[in-house]
Parts: structure tokens; C-alpha cells; sequence
């Protein structure tokens, strides 16, 4: 059973055919004669949705996903309050319950780091990790990746900058991850010292030679960036206002995009708080809006390709 669990269990071919099934997903749904050719692939499929965590864009891009390839949604949008973890169930026993339903693919956010590794190794139903804590978040990575290749039509030698809440933001540590399976890229964190990419990251790109700076100074990193990928401070993982203080001199605003070159991209993979100015929404370069609409397609393209695989 293949289950989603991790940014860099995705080879360079799958990911391609990710991305063209994406694309077909994308333009079947522009007529609703070729949706409802759609709602026929995984009709009598069920997928649970199950979300520790709060989540508009994973919940409801997988929700919607899920109904647009024909198959019927049960989940809770707040199970740590709504399901049995509050009565303290652990992971394992409501994955093994699920499992006994005749479900096809259970999709989760959870609290913790490896919630999703534990819940796959009890199931044999397709575990899809939604964000696991602050340690992974592989189908963000995904549509992130698809999002940059639509721009650029590659992922290696690229100039990636990631800036913001670097230490406890699971998207960039899955991107990360998976932009140093490709050749030639270069990252460049931008964070305070406090909140700067971890060290099993850094490791992780050593081993597989991706380059990488840690700086706090945006000016030169935007001068010949490709990709910006901005993130907001993860209070919900830490409370400590003086850490929180530190970010706000990582604001993008329009006095800041005069060091990006044009050809550059801003991602960012919201919610947006306030280190992304509402006046950049405007430049032609912010694609954070649209790289949150690549997220259905891409979510459709990786359900049909999970499915198609059962018996
Ligand atoms: N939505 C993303 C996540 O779930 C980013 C964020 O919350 O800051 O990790």
C-alpha cells in the first residue's frame, strides 16, 4: 500500500506524472460535461478526513478533491476534539478502527511529529499525511514543486529563498527536501538565529549536495533569487514573543521587491499573517493565490494515482 508520508519518497518520474495528471485534472474541471466524466473514476471510493489541527487549504483541497474524482468524504475537522484522542486513544487504535470500514484512504493532520508514519505502519488503508507537527508536510511540497515547475518548466538550478519561521514550519523542511533531490539548486534561509532551518535539514541537503546560506539579509538574497518562499511565525509551536519580535524585520513589502529580479516567484504557502504586505498580492510576481489553487489539482493527480492502485 502506498501511502503518502514523506517529501522525497517521490521520484523524478512519478512526480512528472503527477504533474500531467494535475494538468488534465485541471482542465477536465473547466466544463462540467468533462467534471462529470471525473466523478465517474473513484465512484463507491471512501476517503476519511481527519485533521488535528486547524487547516483550510489541505482540508478543504483534498475534501473537494476527493468529491470531484467521485468519492464520499467522512472525516472531522476537529478530531482532536471530536474523536476518541480526546478521551486518549492513541493514533494506532482509530487508525486500526478505520481500517476495519472498508476505507480507501485516510487523510490526516496531526499535532505531532511522525503521527503519520505511526498511523501507516497499523494500516493497510492509504495513509495521506496532511502535516504531521513541524516535521513534514509532503503533498504541500508537491503542489509547491508543480507550482515552481510551472513557472520555471524545471527543479534543479534553481535560487530558492526560504524565509520566515524556518525552525518550525513543516513546508519548508519538506520542499527543502525534496528541491535537493534535483541537481543544482541553491537555498538560502533567511530567518533569525533562533528560528534558522534545523540542523537535520541542513544534514539532509549536505548529503545530497545541495547548497545552502543561512543569512538575515534579504537584500542580497532576493538579488538573483528564482523563488521566494515566505512563511509566517508558527505561534501555535511556540510562545516565546521575543522570538516572534525577531521575524517582523522579514516583512515583504514593496520597498523590499525592488531587490527581486522580475523573472522572480513569491510562494508562500498561507495563511498569510503579515510578513507578506496585502499591496504585493498585486505584483505579477506573487503567486501564493495560485499556487493554492494548484493544490486541488495536484491533490486530485495524487488520490487517483493512490486508488488506481487497489485491487
Ligand atoms: N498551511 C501550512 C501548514 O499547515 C503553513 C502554515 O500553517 O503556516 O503547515
Amino acid at each position: 500500500m502506498r501511502h503518502i508520508l514523506r517529501a522525497d519518497q517521490f521520484d523524478h518520474d512519478e512526480l512528472a506524472r503527477l504533474f500531467g495528471r494535475a494538468i488534465f485534472f485541471m482542465e477536465q474541471d473547466q466544463h462540467i460535461k468533462t467534471r462529470r466524466n471525473t466523478l465517474k473514476l473513484h465512484q463507491g471510493r471512501i476517503m476519511v478526513s481527519m485533521f488535528y489541527e486547524p487547516s483550510t487549504r489541505t482540508r478543504f483541497s483534498f475534501e473537494i478533491a476527493a468529491a470531484k474524482l467521485g468519492m464520499a468524504v467522512i472525516g472531522t475537522e476537529n478530531a482532536a476534539e471530536f474523536s476518541s484522542a480526546a478521551k486518549g486513544e492513541t493514533i494506532e487504535d482509530t487508525v486500526r478502527v478505520l481500517n476495519e470500514y472498508g476505507v480507501d484512504a485516510i487523510c490526516m493532520r496531526t499535532k505531532e511529529d511522525g503521527h503519520a508514519a505511526r498511523a501507516a505502519a497499523v494500516s493497510n488503508v492509504a495513509i495521506i499525511n496532511g502535516g504531521d507537527g513541524k516535521a513534514e508536510h509532503p503533498t504541500q511540497a508537491v503542489l509547491d514543486a508543480y507550482t515552481i515547475y510551472q513557472k520555471f518548466g524545471r527543479l534543479d538550478t534553481l535560487q530558492v529563498v526560504m524565509g520566515g519561521d524556518l525552525a518550525h514550519g513543516r513546508t519548508v523542511r519538506s520542499l527543502a527536501k525534496l528541491l535537493s533531490t534535483y541537481k543544482n539548486n541553491h537555498i538560502i534561509f533567511i530567518s533569525t538565529p533562533e528560528l534558522q532551518m534545523s540542523a537535520d535539514v541542513l544534514k539532509y541537503l549536505d548529503k545530497n549536495g545541495t547548497t545552502y546560506e543561512q543569512t538575515d539579509d534579504i537584500e542580497k538574497a532576493f538579488t538573483g533569487a528564482d523563488v521566494v518562499y515566505w512563511t509566517r511565525l508558527q505561534l501555535e509551536r511556540h510562545s516565546d514573543a521575543k522570538l516572534a519580535h525577531g521575524t517582523q524585520a522579514f516583512t515583504i513589502d514593496k520597498s523590499t521587491l525592488r531587490y527581486l529580479p522580475k523573472k522572480a516567484i513569491i510562494m508562500h504557502p498561507l495563511p498569510r499573517v503579515n510578513e507578506i504586505a496585502a499591496e504585493v498580492d498585486k505584483d505579477p510576481r506573487a503567486v501564493y493565490f495560485k499556487q493554492a489553487g494548484n493544490g486541488l489539482y495536484v491533490r486530485m493527480a495524487m488520490l487517483d494515482a493512490i486508488l488506481k492502485e487497489l485491487p
